[in-house]
């Protein structure tokens, strides 16, 4: 559909509020907006066009088709356009996901019991999650201080429910061992305050209820507890030293402010509790296409869009045109009034202020670390004598057993840096000895073979010369692309870098910044393929051990494996369930139950 008939059929769209979506010739939908009245709203994008912001017109010349969805109110049509959003990850809207994997804490609050664990991925399933934080080790360490000071369970559902004695955990004072009624489900839900007030940063109010609470402890002759709680208090107001108190609002406050240029910007968001700074996250937006105001707007209700808590106060550095709507919606979220303020003057201009100035001092970093990488990039061009400088490289990988559960890896390096979303594993199915080069035929057949709109500038084999022939062998069969190949093998005296048409390798500097960028994304597609082929060893040789439970011969391991659907059901089954698969009986479903717990009690230590 052309310019002219779209406009002609906005004509037809309804007056009611709702969602458009934007799409692209292809069908791919490449912008998601709300309207408190879908006609005027669509219609507003064809009037003045050639007038119009630059990132409208860009959008717009890629635009070939707009569809609607009506909703009953705005705010409805708010949520939805952010759930689709999630969903549909267009092309010019913002999208939160910034690359770096993050991880979350999860709470499961339905349980009698409840579990604390690590998560990567936080799910609309009734559990709470805190985070997400910005690194491995910063959940780790919290989780740590947790278990230390509330003693939650960390350990799996079927786990607890099969406990006949606590585990380790316990006797190190990690866990207050609810699987064997050491602690009845009263006094766990006290603890379990206690964590969701400290994993909402939310410790001087903590540290109230818990002086109180070692009070009356102590006051019923409860020594022991309240010598108990007493630690718990010591191990928050460390905690409280060290966070700095910024503002004298002492109340709970996100903050948010940004500094960009050209597309690129570095968000970062102040989490603030009672005044104290308890964290600051950032955020690297790139190819960004819409006006600032709308990238913070729209960042806003992705973040706080996925379960996360939201603070009695948002500070950001725009008036948002629909932060009435936005406000309603997270007050109904968070069950109390949110209000979002975008400051003049006053401590929260102060704020706002010291929260751009560290986003301007990320932003100047990740730039000057870019141009390293730019730099490296070009490095490695000139030495490898190659068309374009490798701004995408794909590197592979393989990984068996004499042959046997043989699995290949690719993975993608964007500007220097890992692209995980682009990666893929490959089972090898033609090859069954082993045969390295014929199994990288396989996997660069099946990679290239197909078109492709995201092809890299370089191709990466682990491996020399052999190798390399089989890449540019593949590369010339898939339609002869015009790829640069190169192998990087490991030789006596070091790494060596060998391309096409050259019988000696290139001659690289070992410590060289391109050298060992090369060396680093070998070693990725190596630890990428050796993960997948220890997983399958893994899955392998349980499938195989269980026939060595006592009771358990290849029928009795079939039907298991068949009831249960595989061998992480059969694992996580209770011996009442072990019990009704045919041809099963009580003291077999209780060897297997036994052998499960014992090799995670083994794993655990
Ligand atoms: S199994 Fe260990 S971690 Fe789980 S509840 Fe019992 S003592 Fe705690």
């Amino acid at each position: 559909m052309g310019r002219p008939a779209i406009e002609e059929d906005t004509m037809r769209f309804p007056t009611n509020p709702g969602v458009y979506l934007m799409k692209s010739e292809s069908r791919e939908i490449i912008y998601v907006g709300k309207a408190k009245n879908l006609r005027n709203r669509v219609r507003s994008y064809f009037r003045n066009i050639d007038n119009s912001r630059y990132r409208i017109r860009l959008l717009m010349s890629r635009v070939e088709d707009v569809d609607f969805i009506i909703t009953d109110t705005e705010k409805e049509a708010l949520i939805l356009e952010n759930s689709l959003i999630k969903r549909h990850k267009p092309r010019y809207n913002v999208n939160l996901k910034d690359g770096k994997t993050h991880f979350s804490l999860k709470l499961t609050i339905s349980d009698n019991f409840p579990r604390l664990s690590l998560v990567r991925k936080v799910k609309r399933d009734g559990a709470r999650y805190f985070g997400p934080y910005s690194s491995s080790n910063a959940v780790k360490e919290t989780l740590k201080t947790i278990s230390k000071t509330f003693g939650i369970r960390t350990c799996s559902d079927p786990n607890f429910k099969n406990r006949v004695r606590p585990c380790l955990r316990h006797q190190i004072k990690m866990c207050l061992a609810p699987c064997c009624g050491l602690i009845d489900e009263a006094g766990y839900r006290k603890s379990l305050e206690g964590v969701t007030l400290f994993l909402e940063g939310r410790n001087q109010e903590l540290s109230k209820v818990l002086r109180k609470r070692m009070k009356d402890e102590a006051d019923d002759l409860n020594f022991e507890e309240a010598a108990r709680i007493r630690d718990q208090i010591f191990s928050i107001e460390e905690t409280l030293e060290r966070q700095k108190v910024v503002s004298n609002l002492r109340i709970d406050q996100d903050v948010f402010a940004f500094y960009g240029q050209g597309g690129e910007m570095e968000l970062q968001v102040m989490i603030m509790r009672t005044g104290r700074v308890i964290d600051n996250r950032p955020f690297s937006l790139t190819d960004l296409e819409l006006p600032d105001e709308e990238v913070i707007s729209s960042f806003l209700k992705q973040y706080y869009g996925e379960d996360r808590f939201i603070p009695s106060e948002i500070v950001v550095p725009f008036e948002m045109e629909d932060r009435k709507l936005v406000e309603e919606w997270f007050s109904e979220k968070k069950g109390r009034k949110v209000r979002i303020h975008s400051p003049k003057k006053g401590e929260r201009l102060d704020l706002l202020k010291m929260v751009t100035e560290n986003a301007k001092n990320s932003f100047i970093r990740r730039q000057s670390e870019q141009g390293l990488i730019m730099k490296t990039l070009e490095e490695i061009k000139e030495r490898l004598h190659l068309r374009k400088v490798p701004g995408r490289i794909e590197c592979f990988d393989i990984s068996n057993t004499s042959g046997r559960l043989a699995v290949g890896s690719m993975v993608v390096f964007k500007e220097g840096r890992p692209y995980k979303d682009g990666y893929r594993r490959f089972r090898i199915k033609t090859v069954d000895q082993a045969d390295d080069y014929g199994m990288m035929y396989e996997v660069l057949s099946r990679r290239y073979g197909r078109v492709s709109e995201d092809l890299p500038d370089m191709v990466m084999v682990d491996g020399g010369k052999g190798q390399l022939n089989v890449a540019t062998m593949v590369l010339k069969e898939a339609g002869g692309l015009d790829l640069d190949a190169i192998g990087l093998a490991k030789g006596e005296g070091g790494d060596k870098v060998f391309i096409p048409g050259r019988r000696d390798p290139v001659l690289m500097r070992e410590n060289s910044r391109a050298m060992l960028l090369l060396q680093q994304i070998r070693d990725e597609a190596h630890r990428f393929a050796i993960t997948y082929h220890k997983k399958l060893r893994e899955k392998r040789n349980l499938r195989s051990i269980l026939e060595e439970i006592p009771g358990v011969g290849s029928a009795r391991k079939k039907a298991l494996l068949k009831h249960f659907g595989s061998l992480k059901g059969v694992k996580s089954a209770s011996t009442e369930d072990l019990v009704q698969v045919p041809g099963m009986n009580t003291e077999v479903a209780g060897n297997v139950s036994h052998f499960f717990r014992a090799l995670q009690f083994n794993r655990s230590r």
